[in-house]
């Protein structure tokens, strides 16, 4: 599947659910409202969805939310998609979370195929990471890591840095990281959906987090590329780190990826609004267009690029919550 900027599209994050068991304080206000339960696409549904962007090439799927790992059922949809694995048409399936649930399900998900898992920490603090995640237990998201770790499933980190919370924590986080041999990312806050606080007082550029590091190690230019935002580097002591600089660098010239939500939206680019509805297509009684040959026509609407601003008084450039469009 190639799109009119002539990207290979290969990889797809797919949302299984909206909701979540944390309230993290850049992602969703506390008083977040999901989507009713029948909004949601079903288990067949998400399985429709997924087998027809393998039919059209894509290699890679990332299943995300909300939280995946709360949705009952995430288990046996892993293992019911790993036939894509064994027939050898995708490449890998990972996920995305926030770690709480990860402990019990570890096993499971290497059983069905799962080799890297990426969990959202950003803060070392039990205090801290409470007040961010808005009651969040950091025991737990350990225990899930470790889980995760003795079972080979590698994990990366995912640090969404913020001024006033964690930025004087980016070395502790790296320092952890590589004690376990885990890569860590470095996330520049986007201004995805309201939340309580202004996406300004959020915001740290990248470059104010590579200094803080830099004081700590040289850091040397990686090859590792994911088709994603983030550009990776190694220090001299062989840790690996990411970052991901949606607002202060471009990223979009390689971009490979696209996104369904829970209820079916297909999305092009997280930053922008257009896509189209796939659950309509799903439930349509009457289509008879195949699900495939509609996503391959509607591709070539795939952006160059985003359209994300943090300018002064702008909470909200794009309307839904990274937790809508599944980071
Ligand atoms: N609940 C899972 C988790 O937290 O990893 C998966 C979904 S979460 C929406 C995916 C990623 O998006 C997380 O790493 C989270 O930190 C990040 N994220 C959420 N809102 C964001 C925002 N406004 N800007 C940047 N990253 C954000
Ligand atoms: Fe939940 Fe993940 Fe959003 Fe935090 S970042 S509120 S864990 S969906």
């Amino acid at each position: 599947m190639i799109d009119a900027y002539g990207r290979t599209i290969s990889y797809l994050r797919l949302s299984v659910t909206d909701r979540c068991n944390l309230r993290c304080a850049y992602c969703m206000p506390v008083a977040m409202r999901f989507q009713p339960r029948a909004e949601l696409l079903d288990w067949d549904e998400l399985d429709a969805v997924a087998s027809a962007f393998v039919g059209l090439g894509v290699r890679r799927l990332r299943l995300t939310g909300g939280e995946p790992l709360v949705r009952k059922g995430i288990v046996e949809f892993v293992e019911r998609l790993s036939r894509h694995l064994r027939s050898g048409a995708l490449d890998e399936i990972t996920m995305t979370t926030n770690g709480t649930e990860l402990e019990r399900n570890a096993a499971a998900l290497a059983k069905h195929g799962i080799r890297r898992i990426n969990v959202s920490l950003d803060s070392l603090d039990p205090a801290q990471f409470e007040r961010i995640t808005r009651g969040g237990q950091l025991d737990r998201v350990i225990a899930g890591i470790d889980a995760a770790l003795a079972v080979g499933i590698a994990i990366k980190l995912n640090t969404v840095v913020l001024r006033n919370d964690n930025l004087d924590e980016v070395v502790g986080l790296a320092q952890w990281a590589h004690r376990r041999g885990v890569a860590i990312s470095f996330i520049e806050v986007m201004p995805l959906g309201d939340v309580e606080q202004s996406r300004i007082d959020q915001h740290v550029p990248m470059t104010a987090v590579r200094d803080l590091l830099e004081q700590r190690w040289t850091l040397i230019p990686s090859a590792t590329r994911t088709g994603g935002p983030a550009r990776y580097f190694s220090t001299n002591e062989g840790g690996t780190i990411g970052f991901i600089t949606p607002l202060s660098e471009n990223f979009c010239g390689g971009c490979n990826r696209v996104r369904v939500t829970a209820t079916g939206q297909l999305c092009f680019c997280l930053g922008q609004n257009d896509g189209i509805d796939l659950r309509a297509l799903l439930r349509d009684p009457e289509r008879t267009q195949p699900l495939g040959s509609a996503i391959a026509e509607a591709i070539h609407r795939k952006p160059l690029g985003h359209d994300f601003r943090i300018a002064a008084a702008v909470t909200g450039t794009v309307d839904r919550h990274m937790s809508v469009t599944g980071g």
